[in-house]
């Protein structure tokens, strides 16, 4: 049997259940609490980002997970990688899985902001002109190709268990799912979260049009690289905030058909239709803006 067909019980019996109830229960609370107020059509988003992700999410199941998986069984077996060079007791190695590539996925987020190549299909994402928890879905599947890539050297790398690797990644989807979702968080609320994990307002500031405040917050579940890399910007009330790419702001020029070949295109630089380049001052912020 092909590895890509064998079943990840872990993955199919628990992760997608449980991630298919936190996108409702985001879905839900997005729609009863919104965040930032929306500018465009929600079911056409919903729709066109759900189409967007099909082959991605097929990529997911069939390559994605299982090579890693793979990987780290090989890996355990040869005695390759960090965390299979030292004896750890079973939580101290999960910890260390979730830090090891919680980290390394913030490189690779900021990779795929300043590498040209990897750019041309992040830049699928970031086209998205609201920012919802259905953007958590929208990628290309181009991008999907490099990130087996990255995981699957980080995994050898760090030699991390194949357990561990369906269990973070589980954890990173749903942390994925919960910082694009446009759930208004009690400020209080999210200003405590924010002090360990990615939240809605930080990573919305990542999703600005104003490419300073996009090149930053690059975090997935923890928020402490940024604060590490002095990356993480809290000054932007989410109301100031004007999601999605400058140069990329005509519904009618990211349909479908045109989101699956933008990274086959050229790409526009990093200015408005009208040439002016959206620019906003940085201001010292002690705590995350509302
Ligand atoms: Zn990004």
């Amino acid at each position: 049997m092909l590895p890509a067909m064998q079943k990840i019980p872990l993955m199919d019996y628990v992760g997608r259940p449980l991630l298919a109830c936190i996108f409702l229960a985001l879905l839900w609370l997005q729609w009863r609490f919104p965040l930032r107020c929306q500018h465009f059509n929600v079911l056409h988003r919903l729709v066109r980002n759900f189409v967007l992700s099909i082959p991605g999410f097929a990529i997911v199941r069939l390559a994605m997970l299982p090579i890693p998986i793979a990987i780290a069984m090989w890996a355990r077996d040869q005695h390759i990688g960090l965390l299979n060079w030292v004896v750890l007791p079973g939580w101290v190695a999960g910890i260390a899985t979730f830090l090891l590539m919680d980290y390394a996925y913030w490189w690779w987020h900021w990779a795929n902001h300043m590498v040209p190549l990897f750019w041309r299909f992040h830049n699928v994402h970031h086209t998205d002109l609201d920012l919802d928890v259905s953007t958590a879905a929208r990628f290309h599947f181009g991008e999907m190709f490099f990130s087996i890539g990255f995981l699957s050297l980080a995994v050898l790398v760090f030699g991390v268990g194949p357990i561990m690797l369906v269990v973070f990644f589980i954890a990173l989807e749903a942390a994925t799912l919960f910082h694009h979702s446009n759930w208004r968080l009690p400020i209080k609320v999210e200003r405590v979260l924010n002090l360990i994990l990615v939240t809605p307002r930080m990573h919305g500031i990542h999703h600005s049009i104003v490419q300073r405040e996009t090149n930053s917050n690059w975090g997935t579940i923890f928020c402490w690289w940024d604060k590490l890399h002095r990356t993480l910007r809290c000054d932007v009330p989410q109301d100031a905030i004007t999601i999605g790419v400058a140069a990329y702001r005509e519904e009618d020029e990211l349909t479908l058909g045109q989101l699956f070949a933008l990274p086959f295109r050229k790409q526009r630089a990093w200015r408005l239709p009208s040439g002016e380049f959206p620019e906003r001052e940085a201001r010292p912020a002690a705590k995350l803006a509302e």
